[in-house]
């Protein structure tokens, strides 16, 4: 029968994240009922979770974990401590485990491996502790940055005076503008903007390594868990494109398409637009290409596996029959495979075009999947 750990228990993180959820549930909805709320509460909620979620997404994340861009100072400040007001550990642990679970994904060194479960890669890894601590031994470059060492020293004070104690003054001060009751005002803005946000901001977060490896499409690779989705992208200020993201880990950009929603990619481009931000890392369009084309090319093929296995033979498609169609595919995915090998530059037009041709045999697979065959 299935046993839960208890003895394996991290109980300081367990006591943390009930505390606070218990609070966020309970406690909020109270004081909504009896205070209600106004403008300047619902604003500084609003701009802490911005603040908290572009911390993490842009700072820990994308800058500290993956290096994809250099910032200077005051963008690493900001980031490292509103990236504290999350809650989820210094930027130097962070950076760590996620360093861990790129090189291990789906597999046992992987902190928050998805084939463990969805509850396991949600929260489980951090309420449990069935592993000893792996060594820090994949940071050592952020060690060397005297801002992530003051960050990691102090983390918790940073979080409990920016993201408590400072949203409780200014509701507090702002009440006492108003000539309202400044205990109420701090007590909201404690709640609020302080505790609810923390939630929030870490459930979303946390939706990254659970629902981004279990919800939307794998157009990149399908070698690894990880999934595109836009809802999720849309909840996660960009990080929902996580397929690419996996295939590509050093790309700024997580929603690389013009159209893909990522104000976390958006952001980094206006700082580099201000001088605060350098070295954007982005990976050739061809290279993109590619790997689009390699995993249709192997949807194709295990499907058309399937389909002789039960003695169908290739259903016809427009433009031929699912065998050709593959096959075309597969003439022009070696032709721009031998050009991203000899960094050919090919020309906006031909990349359009076989992007179109990956699309279309994709939809005919998809109909394919569906029953709409044309036969
Ligand atoms: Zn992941
Ligand atoms: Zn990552």
């Amino acid at each position: 029968m299935y046993r839960i750990p208890f003895d394996r228990v991290n109980w300081i993180t367990s006591s943390f994240l009930i505390v606070t959820a218990l609070t966020a549930l309970i406690g909020v909805p109270w004081h909504l009922v009896v205070h209600g709320i106004d403008a300047f509460q619902v604003a500084m909620f609003l701009f802490y979770l911005t603040a908290t979620m572009l911390s993490l997404t842009v700072g820990y994340h994308r800058l500290f974990s993956h290096l994809s861009f250099k910032a200077r100072r005051p963008v690493r400040v900001f980031t490292l401590v509103f990236g504290a007001c999350a809650f989820e550990n210094s930027c130097l642990d962070w950076a760590s485990d996620h360093r861990r679970h790129h090189k291990h994904v789906d597999h046992d060194e992987d902190p928050y491996d998805i084939s463990k479960g969805f509850l396991w890669a949600h929260i489980g890894w951090l309420i449990f502790k069935l592993n000893p601590e792996p060594p820090m031994d994949n940071v050592n470059d952020l060690r060397k940055d005297p801002l992530v060492m003051w960050q990691h020293r102090y983390v918790h004070w940073i979080g409990f005076f920016v993201g408590l104690v400072i949203p409780a003054a200014a509701g507090g001060w702002w009440n006492h503008l108003h000539g309202m009751d400044p205990r109420v005002g701090a007590l909201g803005g404690f709640l609020i903007a302080g505790i609810a946000r923390i939630v929030v901001a870490q459930h979303l977060t946390f939706f990254i390594n659970s629902l981004c490896h279990t919800l939307g499409r794998q157009p990149y690779s399908s070698e690894h868990s990880a999934r595109d989705s836009a809802i999720m992208a849309v909840l996660t200020f960009g990080e929902g494109y996580h397929n690419y993201h996996h295939e590509f880990q050093h790309d700024y950009r997580n929603g690389v398409k013009a159209w893909q929603w990522d104000p976390s990619k958006w952001t980094i481009w206006l700082l580099s637009k201000i001088g605060l931000a350098s070295g954007l890392r982005r990976v050739p369009d061809g290279r993109i290409l590619l790997a689009e084309m390699r995993e249709a090319r192997a949807q194709a093929e295990r499907r058309l596996a399937g389909l002789s296995a039960v003695g169908e033979s290739g259903p016809s498609v427009s433009g031929g029959t699912l065998h050709d169609r593959v096959r075309q595919l597969g003439v022009i995915c070696d032709e721009l495979e031998q050009a991203v090998r000899d960094r050919v530059e090919l020309s906006r037009s031909t990349l359009e075009r076989w992007r179109g041709e990956t699309r279309s045999l994709l939809r005919e697979l998809r109909s394919v999947s569906t029953g709409g065959l044309t036969t």
